[in-house]
């Protein structure tokens, strides 16, 4: 009894996280777009934008064009039908499946009584589960150290590091988001970037702006369901393609993913650590994303409290030794402007706000080991990108499939040449409130001549 009454009121819970897909932004009508001659944040020839309407508008870039094949639908519930749907492992994809195979068939035996709970949109209504918990769920009761005899590692939380906060986006690339990365480039702030690998494939150039900018990149699922209810098959090929998308594009192979909404369990866990991605959840949440969905009826000032809540716990020594790691996202423009109103007084109560792989001074945060995170001393003492070990010039080879996240960038990008700088947009599509948008930076953006030359060949990302 007990039982079924949580789950009823986590049902309620899970109805209102809805709000919270990302994709309101980042989504677009697949075939339905016009090319355009200039990219949003690589902006050609000075066409600088900082205007969100034209940040936000489907542009053409090959690398991405030609990847739409090989991968799951972006946004698979934007489809005829409307149901919701996730990806799965698609049908030819051989590599895939005998990546998987292994892992389904340890699954069976290793976890055999954790199935998948509820709905894709977290509906847990209905679902028989023991209140002992025995899957580690987080969604149950926030569960994130599973038993020792699992073999899996708890999830990351908090950071290491005393008065340090751990700084992460959700659900990004957000394609209207120059205004927030201008605003951590002027302060020589980096952070963890969560992203879905939907929003990348849907805005490459908007994603390949957090590595360029020296930010670290995690996973965050293909399309943004709740895991715990997806077949194993599903939650793989949520988690691989994400993965797999982030490298084809950015160069980079993530080593660590959040689950939507938190919700993971041990069988989620398992598929994660076979694609070696350390779970990472949070101690504290802004609820910034809960802002402006009506069910909810959380306002800016309650987001504005939440925040001030994590910054008074340094006052009263709760992070002498250890910091949090608190949930924001740059879901909508309110989300990202709310943080950059708060960043001063962040700055001012902690003594360091730091990336996720800073803070665990975790040196080599992909696999591509010739792209190096500072160690928090390093950090904290002025090295702050996340970059190659080794400076890249312009007749660096892309066999290795990396890419320099500080500067110039070249590698798996075909097409692209050198890119520095930024520009800035002031809000996100659905959202007017432009306050605490920062001003545009200048922008001295060059493409790349086969880029360009795509672009004005016209030929549709799809
Ligand atoms: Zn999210």
């Amino acid at each position: 009894m007990l039982a079924a009454l949580a789950l009823s009121l986590l049902a309620t819970e899970a109805h209102a996280h809805a709000g919270c897909g990302g994709h309101e932004i980042g989504r677009r009508n697949l075939g339905l777009m016009n090319p355009r001659q200039a990219a949003p944040t690589n902006v050609a020839s000075g066409a600088v934008s900082i205007d969100p309407a034209f940040e936000c508008t489907d542009y053409y870039y090959e690398p991405a064009s030609k990847l739409v094949p090989l991968y799951p639908p972006v946004w698979p519930e934007n489809n005829v039908t409307g149901a919701q749907e996730c990806a799965d492992i698609l049908p030819n994809d051989t590599e895939a499946m005998a990546l998987f195979q292994p892992i389904n068939a340890t699954l069976n035996a290793k976890f055999p009584n954790d199935r998948p709970h509820g709905t894709l949109l977290g509906d847990f209504a209905g679902v028989q589960y023991n209140y002992t918990d025995p899957d580690c769920w987080w969604s149950w009761a926030k569960c994130d150290t599973p038993k020792a005899d699992t073999g899996l590692q708890p999830d990351i939380t908090t950071v290491p590091t005393p008065e340090t906060w751990g700084l992460g986006f959700d659900d990004g690339p957000n394609c209207s988001h120059n205004a927030l990365y201008d605003y951590l480039q002027e302060n020589n702030q980096r952070a963890t970037m969560f992203y879905i690998g939907s929003n990348v494939l849907d805005w490459p150039l908007q994603a390949l702006r957090a590595t360029t900018d020296g930010h670290q990149i995690c996973v965050h699922t293909w399309s943004h369901k709740y895991m715990t209810a997806l077949t194993n098959s599903q939650a793989f090929a949520e988690l691989y393609y994400a993965r797999k998308v982030i490298k084809d594009l950015l160069g980079v192979t993530p080593q660590c993913w959040r689950p939507p909404y938190g919700d993971v369990d041990n069988r989620i866990r398992y598929i994660a650590s076979q694609l070696n991605l350390t779970t990472i959840v949070w101690s504290d949440d802004s609820q910034d994303w809960r802002e402006g969905v009506p069910a909810d009826n959380v306002t800016a000032a309650d987001v504005t409290l939440n925040y001030q809540a994590v910054v008074d716990k340094v006052s009263n020594g709760t992070y002498i030794n250890h910091g949090p790691v608190v949930l924001t996202h740059e879901l909508t423009n309110f989300t990202m402007s709310e943080f950059i109103s708060q960043y001063p007084s962040i700055k001012n109560a902690f003594k360091h706000v730091a990336p996720l792989c800073v803070a665990y001074n975790i040196t080599h945060p992909y696999v591509e080991t010739d792209i190096v995170c500072p160690s928090f001393s390093q950090y904290i003492s002025g090295t702050i990108n996340i970059s190659s070990s080794t400076p890249m010039d312009s007749s660096s080879s892309s066999s290795s499939g990396t890419t320099s996240m500080s500067g110039s960038m070249t590698g798996s990008m075909t097409g692209s040449a050198t890119s520095s700088g930024t520009s800035a947009s002031a809000t996100s599509k659905s959202d007017t409130k432009t306050g605490s948008a920062t001003p545009a930076m200048k922008s001295s953006f060059g493409l790349g001549a086969s880029l360009l030359g795509a672009m004005v060949a016209g030929l549709l990302l799809a």
